[in-house]
């Protein structure tokens, strides 16, 4: 798989972009000054930074090995809660496990979850990396020259052509694709009336699928719900493109011929306004969720750091990344490593809600057989 960290985008990134980053960490301060900003460094080599910043302040990268590691015996060992991360610090809190968050959340101690989702929970359902060099979709895509994959979200190519975006847009489109336990997962949460928002990188569609109410949603990387000519602005539901991308036709606006782009947000493009409940929806989270996520593209990253100290954090990932690779652990951090699907199954046996996610999946299962699409009827 090629990484977006090597890609030429990366080098699309304006220095000035990179020194902020370097100069204001990633707080809260950092996400206030990006309000206005865009999404035209999406691919900067964030990770390298960190490791800067790690480096910096922890003296080597074994620590965080170290740290992973123990990270890792916390959450496969006893349910001793050693204060694994608090070594050194005289007056450590109890480490939360993913026990504690379990009880936590089927308690109701935590009442304003915030769930952030990247990639990982979509490839479980069969979603393709359209960077990975044998897939159907990349190879698909290798026919129309792409100077390299990411050309294809650049709105500058879009405009020179836009047929592979709409390639990608016809095997993306809502319906060929259907959601898996992590997106019911999160319905779940907002069936219990936990879930405060849920911000998804996903341009998939499936939480809508799974039933999340579009108004508890922030798509910061856009949706095919909607789309505008790229030429008049005039606004089209995305139900309206779905023949002429079925067609593998470049829809055409009907009053003035431009072209109809759906309103995924691409590289240089102003990120959807409701990106901006970040600011209210994560200092009241009392429980923030990270699942399927690398952490890597800016600015959506940084909001992992913007909760209070207080909320507790549970990723489920693949992989350490983010807050919870760098720095200090905090006690209320919790990491469930592995398979996202598998970790999800773990947290819903811990809550005792397995057969309600079952008949939650069998219940929508059949309803999804239809194509489903919601509009923003909220
Ligand atoms: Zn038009």
């Amino acid at each position: 798989m090629t990484s977006i960290l090597t890609s030429p985008v990366s080098q699309l990134c304006k220095l000035s972009r990179n020194q902020n980053i370097r100069s204001q960490g990633f707080g809260l301060s950092y996400l206030k000054a990006l309000q206005h900003r865009t999404l035209s460094c999406f691919a900067l080599k964030q990770r390298s930074i960190l490791n800067h910043t790690h480096n910096h302040t922890e003296g080597s990268t074994g620590v965080t090995a170290q740290k992973a590691l123990s990270n890792r015996r916390c959450l496969l060992g006893s349910s001793g809660a050693r204060g694994l991360f608090g070594r050194g610090g005289g007056n450590a809190q109890q480490q939360l496990t993913l026990e504690d968050i379990a009880r936590g959340i089927r308690e109701r101690d935590y009442q304003r979850i915030v769930v952030m989702a990247g990639a990982g929970i979509s490839t479980p359902s069969g979603i393709p990396d359209f960077r990975s060099p044998g897939s159907g979709l990349y190879d698909n895509l290798q026919q129309y020259n792409l100077p390299y994959a990411e050309a294809i979200f650049e709105i500058n190519y879009f405009h020179h052509n836009p047929k592979p975006f709409f390639a990608l847009a016809k095997e993306l489109y809502p319906g060929n694709y259907q959601p898996n336990a992590a997106h019911y997962f999160i319905r779940l949460l907002q069936d219990k009336g936990q879930l405060l928002r849920m911000y998804t990188q996903n341009i998939d569609g499936l939480e809508r699928i799974a039933g999340v109410p579009p108004s508890k949603l922030v798509e910061a990387h856009g949706t095919f719900t909607t789309a505008a000519c790229t030429v008049c602005r005039t606004e089209y539901p995305g139900e309206a493109l779905r023949a002429d991308i079925m067609a593998s036709t470049v829809p055409k606006c009907p009053t003035c011929k431009g072209v109809i782009k759906p309103n995924i947000v691409f590289f240089g493009e102003e990120l959807p306004s409701n990106f901006f409940l970040y600011l209210t929806d994560f200092p009241m989270a009392d429980l923030l969720i990270v699942m399927g996520t690398s952490l890597e593209v800016e600015p959506f990253a940084s909001l992992a750091s913007a909760v209070r100290g207080s909320a507790s954090r549970l990723l489920i990932n693949r992989d350490l990344v983010g807050p919870f690779s760098w720095g200090s652990p905090r006690h209320n951090d919790v990491a469930e490593l592995g398979d996202v699907v598998r970790g999800i199954r773990k947290l819903t046996d811990a809550l005792g809600w397995k057969q309600e996610l079952d008949a939650l999946m069998a219940g929508n299962s059949e309803k999804v057989q239809a194509p489903v699409e919601r509009t923003n009827e909220e």
